[in-house]
């Protein structure tokens, strides 16, 4: 038993050996076909890594902010958004890309854009910052001028401010004014810290001219004959005492000869500011009551005013004709050359166009004027208004326009003449035998009498002889009106 026992185990431990030599043969071929596997684990790693940056690269969605991640707007400018793209594959497809935020540019404070884009597992996401603040400096005004003159023996009285915010409102109070040697200096600042500052400089130097004014105005009429007395003035100054005792006055007037003359009132104050006013004095004809002034509008025309020349040379009576730029030369020349008074009532006689405005008229008048001059080669200084001085249709067309006129045309040397009796012969009558009346129940000998007639109309041409015929028989006496004859005017109205 126990030496099979033996052989049995002499066998095993045979196999044991053997079993162990086949195993340490065995042992290095296992080990290389391990390495290899590793390997191609971490080349595959890799390889997934690169192709994922590949597809991260070529097709990710890049959401790209165009201009700033940050922007400042000055409150209530409005936003505009700059823009975005969104690239995917290489191409631009805006329109895909979510924006969430809103920006109110009318309340200060922080605002916040969010563009964003997903699809899958793909996502990209920008935000943009919008800050809304108060960029604008207050605005701060003074009353009066940045450069103020005062007088040298005076100091300068603050003439007031304002300052203003576009956001804060009315910040005056806010406002902090400093005195330096000869200026001041006003500064505020709104609540965002803006800051305005001006200085207004001070000039102690009188520049203002004196002023003279002229008791009863620059126009003063008298009569031939009579001795002319100064009306009196008043010379004022915005620095000295009062100057009237400075004035001096110049010029001449010969009271005996009817013409226009000029006094000249100068005066200087202490910084040697000079003013100069000029009076003009029209010594003028007295014209004596019960005299007749035949005046004739609107002509000259064919087939009356050649007719009431005819009637004018028979009687021998001289009468005014203020002519227009209508009819023919040869009756202003004829009229001119019988010694009848030529005078100016505009070349239009267009209401709507004359009483536009001064300049206007002016331009009117010299038409007719030059018409004259050239006719008689007189410079005729007398005008009639269309419709008088008094006349209130001129307010359609230019509110004031009488009152402008009736004073520049004085100063410009003409005189203006209306009439006291009307012979009613443009709108109230066309019949000859009524103008004679109401001409004949007008005339007075306690005035002067300037008859206003039209030599267009053949009512007044056919009733003119029996009008001279009983001026003649009951004393009257006829004259014409030139620029010597004092100035018949009714009250101004517009
Ligand atoms: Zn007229």
């Amino acid at each position: 038993m126990s030496k099979i026992k033996r052989k049995e185990e002499k066998q095993n431990l045979k196999e044991e050996k053997h079993i162990n030599k086949k195993e340490q043969n065995k042992s290095p071929k296992l080990k290389s076909l391990s390495i290899s596997w590793q390997g191609i684990f971490i080349v595959c790693f890799f390889l997934l890594v690169l192709i994922t940056i590949f597809i991260e690269w070529k097709y990710a969605p890049n959401i790209i902010l165009k201009d700033k991640e940050k922007i400042i707007l000055n409150y209530q400018e409005n936003y505009q958004e700059p823009g975005y793209k969104l690239i995917i594959d290489g191409k631009n497809n805006p329109t895909k890309v979510k924006v969430k935020g809103k920006v109110n540019s009318k309340k200060i404070g922080k605002y916040e854009i969010t563009y964003s884009y997903q699809k899958g597992f793909f996502k990209s996401e920008r935000k943009r910052i919008i800050y809304v603040k108060d960029l604008t400096k207050p605005a701060l005004i003074l009353n009066g001028t940045k450069e103020t003159y005062i007088c040298p023996n005076q100091s300068y009285s603050e003439e007031g401010y304002k300052a203003v915010d576009n956001y804060d409102g009315d910040i005056t109070s806010k406002v902090k004014v400093k005195k330096e040697k000869d200026k001041y200096i006003y500064i505020v600042s709104d609540r965002a810290k803006n800051k305005t500052r001006i200085e207004r400089k001070i000039i102690k130097k009188d520049r203002v001219k004196p002023t003279i004014t002229l008791k009863n105005g620059e126009q003063i009429n008298i009569i031939a004959g009579t001795p002319y007395q100064e009306e009196g003035y008043k010379a004022t100054d915005n620095c000295d005492q009062d100057l009237t005792s400075k004035v001096k006055i110049e010029g001449n007037i010969d009271t005996n000869t009817p013409g226009t003359y000029h006094l000249t009132y100068s005066v200087s104050d202490s910084a040697n500011n000079k003013t100069k006013v000029i009076r003009t004095v029209n010594v003028v004809k007295k014209a004596s009551n019960g005299t007749i002034y035949l005046t004739f509008d609107d002509g000259p025309q064919n087939e009356t005013t050649n007719v009431i020349l005819d009637i004018l040379k028979e009687e021998n009576v001289k009468a005014t004709f203020f002519v227009t730029n209508n009819g023919p030369d040869e009756l202003i020349k004829r009229a001119y050359d019988e010694g009848h008074s030529i005078g100016l009532h505009t070349a239009t006689h267009n209401y709507s166009q004359v009483y536009q405005s001064v300049e206007n008229y002016f331009n009117d008048l010299k038409q007719v004027q030059d018409r004259v001059y050239k006719i008689t080669g007189e410079q005729s200084m007398i005008i009639r208004f269309p419709g008088g001085s008094s006349n209130t249709i001129s307010r359609k067309y230019k509110q004031g326009i009488m009152t402008s006129l009736t004073e520049m045309v004085l100063k410009r040397g003409y005189k203006y003449y209306d009439w006291n009796l009307s012979s009613g012969d443009a709108g109230v009558t066309t019949d000859p035998n009524k103008v004679y009346d109401i001409v004949t129940n007008g005339l007075s000998h306690d005035k002067i009498n300037v008859i206003l007639m039209h030599d267009t109309k053949t009512h007044t041409r056919d009733s003119l002889k029996k009008i001279i015929q009983y001026a003649k028989a009951n004393g009257y006496t006829f004259d014409v009106i030139d620029k010597d004859m004092e100035v018949i005017s009714q009250r101004v109205n517009n």
